[in-house]
């Protein structure tokens, strides 16, 4: 656990950067972007950078834009559009009329292309792709492991004269040519330390119908091209992304410079990894497609969607990012401290209520027949305006199956025969006896007696009692189903296996456990999808949006017990 952060001091480099630009006069206002392909649902590392991209825009008094990067028209669609806004939205971002499609620019990139082939920079290849990659060269490490990286070779299309690739482009853009049989490459360096900078291609051929365009064009602009030339467009001052994006920057300038466009500014941050899963688009939706999940939005999932539908809040993703701040360097950070941060808030937002996962039958027998009286409970001892509630109890019980025990371990609090505990916010009952089932041994019903004068925690002090169970009474208990997890990773980086193993065959086959046959008390019946509520003694809970008229469906989001705490505290 050496590099995983534990540190909560937010620091953020960016700004600085931002700052010394205003000074120097390199810009006089702040514009940002977010730029998401919709080629899949946002996970929280795309949070973590678009938390920046409008945190750094409103720090400054800027603006940022929302553009879709869509010029891949294989994998991009109008559901991933509007999974992503509505993701940005819940997090509590805003846009406003913002709302950018880099397939609007195709016209003007095409022009910018033009421009750059008229300055002798770019040039049209018939090299296949395979060709080309081979022609680029690669690093070749030496018996040292020292990487070299000897020159490439020039595509003999490379001094093909302005006029000619000027008629191919258009060409190319009308049709003329099969797919993949030409491309559009800049004219940089083919020796360049740098392979991306050795003619990266700017446009390819592609007959596929592209969600927003159809089949207006049969070329795409590449992402090194496309990118820093729409941001340019917006106007965008600083164009903030993850570190893995810091190699391609020298290309990102070079092409800024060439077609004479507003120098926009890439500064690059550290992605964010977290223990016990995976955060890249391409390796969730193997996850899927594989049907290792039963979606984008399956509540094991890293994705926004995956988070929100397992409980997670707004405010504990928004006060997790501040905590881990802003850094040059990749780490991982450790999952737990996003399930602090959740924790801290539920504590002060969630509802308590009772229910009983394992139900076992209590039964009381000094109990007046029939009887049913209305226990004051409280609804968040966190906040007194959440009120109270009325809880009914009667001479029949259900309790967690897991707090009984015929024949007790040491330091067990809980009921067995001869023992007494407190049922919450109800009577100390004693146990004396519980039956059994002859054939299985499973015990089937537990027997105690109460005392009246124990109501409420008004108990003598004589009367001072170890444990308090939870408990839900009988005939006005209202049936669930509760779903709990587990890591989807059981390594805290899945990524980290041994050549030849596939990640995927790590995963956590037992990730989610259904437990039906729960039991609530009876305000649970009003319950809606997105409810949250803390189940006393079990962890936080949120009703899911499998939830009907016939049904109550929960998830568990996260345990009460908190480890957290104890790691920071190790850590100083
Ligand atoms: P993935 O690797 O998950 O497929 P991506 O970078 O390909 O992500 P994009 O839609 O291109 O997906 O990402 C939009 C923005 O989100 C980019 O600017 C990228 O830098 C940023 N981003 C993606 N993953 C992370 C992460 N784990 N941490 C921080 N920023 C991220
Ligand atoms: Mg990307």
């Amino acid at each position: 656990m050496s590099d995983i952060e534990t540190a909560s001091a937010p620091s953020n480099f960016i700004r600085d950067f931002v700052a010394d630009d205003l000074a120097t006069g390199r810009y006089d206002r702040v514009l940002t972007r977010f730029p998401p392909e919709p080629n899949g649902w946002l996970h929280i590392g795309h949070a973590k950078a678009f938390s920046i991209d409008f945190g750094i825009a409103a720090e400054f008094g800027g603006k940022c834009n929302l553009r879709f990067d869509d010029t891949n028209p294989e994998k991009e669609d109008m559901s991933y559009v509007e999974a992503i806004k509505r993701d940005v939205k819940w997090l509590g971002y805003d846009w406003e009329d913002r709302e950018f499609y880099a397939s609007d620019y195709y016209e003007h990139l095409y022009e910018q292309a033009v421009k750059i082939i008229r300055k002798g920079k770019a040039y049209v290849d018939d090299l296949s792709e395979e060709e080309i990659k081979e022609y680029r060269g690669t690093n070749v490490p030496d018996k040292n492991n020292i990487t070299h990286t000897p020159p490439g070779r020039d595509s003999p299309y490379r001094n093909r004269t302005v006029e000619e690739n000027l008629d191919l482009f258009a060409r190319m853009r009308a049709g003329e040519f099969p797919d993949g049989s030409k491309t559009l490459r800049a004219k940089i360096d083919m020796a360049h330390p740098n392979l991306l900078m050795r003619d990266p291609v700017m446009y390819r051929i592609r007959r596929e119908p592209h969600y927003r365009t159809g089949t207006a064009w049969c070329i795409y602009p590449m992402y090194d091209f496309q990118h820093p030339l729409s941001d340019a467009l917006e106007g965008v001052t600083h164009s903030l992304c993850s570190l893995e994006y810091e190699i391609h920057r020298p290309l990102y300038d070079w092409f800024i410079r060439e077609a004479e466009a507003f120098p926009s500014r890439q500064i690059e941050f550290a992605r964010l990894n977290l223990t016990h899963t995976v955060l890249s688009k391409r390796w969730l939706l193997r996850l899927v497609q594989e049907g290792f999940v039963s979606g984008w939005d399956d509540p094991r999932m890293p994705t926004l969607a995956g988070l929100r539908r397992r409980g997670f809040t707004p405010e504990s993703i928004r006060d997790f990012m501040n905590r881990i701040g802003v850094a040059k360097t990749d780490s991982f950070v450790d999952v737990q401290l996003l399930e602090y941060c959740l924790r801290e808030d539920l504590n002060r937002r969630a509802r308590r209520v009772m229910a009983v996962l394992r139900p076992l039958k209590l039964v009381i027998e000094n109990w007046p027949d029939g009887k049913v009286e209305e226990l004051e409970a409280v609804n968040n001892p966190e906040d007194p305006s959440a009120g109270t509630r009325k809880v009914p109890f009667s001479g029949t019980l259900y309790i967690e199956r897991d707090d009984f025990m015929e024949v007790p371990p040491p330091k067990y609090f809980r009921l067995f025969p001869g023992n007494s505990v407190r049922l919450r916010y109800g009577y100390i009952v004693t146990c004396t006896g519980f039956d059994k089932d002859p054939a299985t041994g499973e015990v089937t019903a537990v027997r105690c007696t109460y005392d009246p004068e124990t109501k409420g925690g008004n108990a003598p002090d004589n009367r001072k009692v170890k444990g308090t169970i939870h408990w839900v009474s009988a005939e006005s208990a209202v049936p669930l189903e509760a779903r709990l997890y587990d890591r989807l990773f059981p390594n805290e980086r899945p990524m980290d296996v041994p050549p030849g193993v596939d990640w995927v065959g790590t995963m956590n086959r037992d990730s989610l456990e259904t437990v039906a046959g729960a039991l609530g008390e009876p305000c649970l019946a009003e319950c809606k999808p997105g409810d949250r509520y803390q189940f006393e003694r079990l962890g936080y809970f949120t009703c899911d949006p499998d939830t009907n008229s016939g049904r109550r469906v929960f998830n568990r989001t996260v345990s009460l017990r908190d480890t957290w705490a104890k790691i920071a505290q190790k850590g100083g």
